[in-house]
């Protein structure tokens, strides 16, 4: 029988990533991290020194993508490897998001991302964590749930992932690019960041990671 999809969407800082992680590993699913797939290529991008408006280019690029998602034996943890090279950290830096979010409004790299998304589904239970995978991925899913949190709160939450990394920056520039990538991921006309009609809402601004991750435990326990 086919295994079970859990997908989670919802606008960045909304949570995802860290309730994605705790339930993969509470569950042993694996989890697809979408987003990372379009940062790595908005890197592929760079290195290509291909326009971000340049579909004609990137849609080969993404179609081919030379792209590994592996686990560390000896860390255990995640890497990702984009043509030989690591870049686990290069991705997630917030003009690589943003550049994400601009050549994510391209509906033919969208496309031709889709079947590598998919081909993620394996043996194991799938969590997928991303924009559409409620919408457009994984449209069949088991249960679809749809975090949010105001974006004061998210701009602050990365404020402070960044001072623990002993990054300074301004809360005021954080909260203006949360609000444009908002706007981009909310407002394009292909597959835009918007609640699957069959998914649950759950408003994170006042929860923390383990109160998120205990709710949405007990609506996988009760679905699948
Ligand atoms: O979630 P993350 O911040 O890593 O995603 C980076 C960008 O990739 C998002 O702002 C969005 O524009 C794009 N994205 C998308 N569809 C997904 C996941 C991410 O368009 N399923």
């Amino acid at each position: 029988a086919a295994m079970p999809v859990i997908t989670v969407d919802g606008p960045s800082g909304s949570g995802k990533g860290t309730v994605c992680r705790l339930l993969a590993e509470k569950l042993n699913w694996d989890v697809l991290d979408s987003g990372a797939i379009y940062r790595v290529l908005s890197i592929a991008v760079l290195h290509h020194q291909i326009a971000l408006d340049n579909e004609e280019a990137l849609v080969p690029l993404a179609a081919n993508l030379d792209v590994q998602f592996m686990i560390d034996s000896e860390t255990k943890k995640s890497r990702i490897v984009l043509e030989g090279e690591d870049v686990t950290n290069t991705i997630r830096n917030e003009e690589v998001g943003a550049t994400a979010s601009k050549i994510a409004m391209l509906p033919r790299v969208r496309e031709a991302l889709l079947r590598r998304q998919r081909a993620f589904s394996t043996e194991n239970g799938l969590i997928a964590d991303g924009r559409d995978m409620g919408t457009v991925v994984f449209p069949s899913a088991e249960l679809k749930i749809y975090l949010t949190a105001s974006a004061e709160e998210r701009a602050q939450r990365r404020f402070n992932e960044l001072k623990d990394k002993g990054l300074s920056v301004k809360l005021e520039g954080l909260l203006e690019d949360i609000k444009a990538r908002d706007d981009r991921d909310m407002n394009r006309p292909v597959a835009p960041l918007v609640p699957a009609k069959d998914a649950i809402h759950i408003d994170t601004t006042e929860l923390n990671a383990e109160q998120v991750f205990n709710k949405v435990l007990k609506l996988i326990e009760d679905a699948v």
